[in-house]
């Protein structure tokens, strides 16, 4: 049987990079997209509460939503699809890297979270484009390892996060998120009322290590980490008498049970 696939992301509906990879998977398999109808980047979970959604058909199985990627994929689950079963949802291919801690940022892996969160297995695809790149090979590498998470029968909620480096990759790597810091990260200007504005940007500087996502894509590796959307600090937690004790102090002052 054909396998069916959401495909969504958070560059828009008309972005190149969803284009092409839906243009492809469409050649195997039943594909349907739902898609904010603008660039929705940086939107991390984000979901529409406050104001209506509008899921406009701009050709058939493709839906531009006015929301964030994580309402296209609560929409289109509880609304669009109508039931129809989901194979795995897939989110992007984004252009600009989704590595390391930045992944709390991106619309792109805040998609293919919800998926998850909805019990789906779920995918989300990025490209450095920090250098030049060739998002067509890009497209054909994802849609050899979506063939290949699918033949594994992913279970629901798998949630996977994917990295393709600029250069033809030599191989792939299953890895952990690296850590990232920026420097100087908000730049003070002056608008021409001579009144102060900010832009939050700045050089990202990695902490990689071994087996993280970052290190994978130095050595011109495909990045494939499996994420948690249990954020629980289990560590802490059990090692908690400290906090609990602490906990305890308190509860005792405020008589709170
Ligand atoms: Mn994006």
């Amino acid at each position: 049987m054909t396998h069916r696939l959401l495909l969504t992301n958070d560059d828009g509906i008309f972005a190149e990079g969803l284009e092409l990879l839906a243009h492809l998977l469409e050649e195997s398999f039943d594909v349907v997209v739902v898609a904010p109808d603008r660039e929705r980047s940086g939107a991390s979970h984000a979901i529409t509460l406050h104001h209506p959604l509008r899921a406009r058909e701009i050709r058939q199985g493709w839906f531009a939503v006015d929301g964030t990627p994580t309402d296209c994929v609560n929409l289109a689950f509880h609304h669009l699809l109508r039931g129809e079963e989901i194979d795995l949802v897939v989110s992007g291919i984004n252009l600009g890297l989704n590595a390391g801690d930045d992944v709390t940022y991106s619309g792109t892996v805040g998609a293919a979270l919800e998926g998850s969160l909805l019990g789906h297995p779920a995918i989300a695809l990025s490209q450095d484009t920090t250098r030049e790149y060739d998002l067509e090979r890009t497209v054909r590498l994802a849609a050899e390892l979506i063939a290949g998470v699918l033949e594994e029968k992913p279970e629901p909620g798998l949630l996977l996060n994917v990295n393709f480096p600029p250069e033809e990759p030599s191989g792939w790597a299953f890895t952990r998120l690296a850590r990232r810091f920026y420097r100087e990260v908000v730049v003070e200007k002056t608008d021409p009322r001579g009144k102060q504005y900010f832009w939050i940007g700045g050089e990202p500087r990695w902490e990689g290590g071994q087996g993280t996502d970052w290190e994978a894509l130095e050595e011109g590796l495909v990045s494939v980490t499996p994420l948690l959307t249990e954020l629980t600090d289990h560590r802490t937690l059990e090692a908690g008498d400290r906090w609990r004790r602490r906990l305890a102090t308190l509860s005792r002052r405020a008589e709170v049970r």
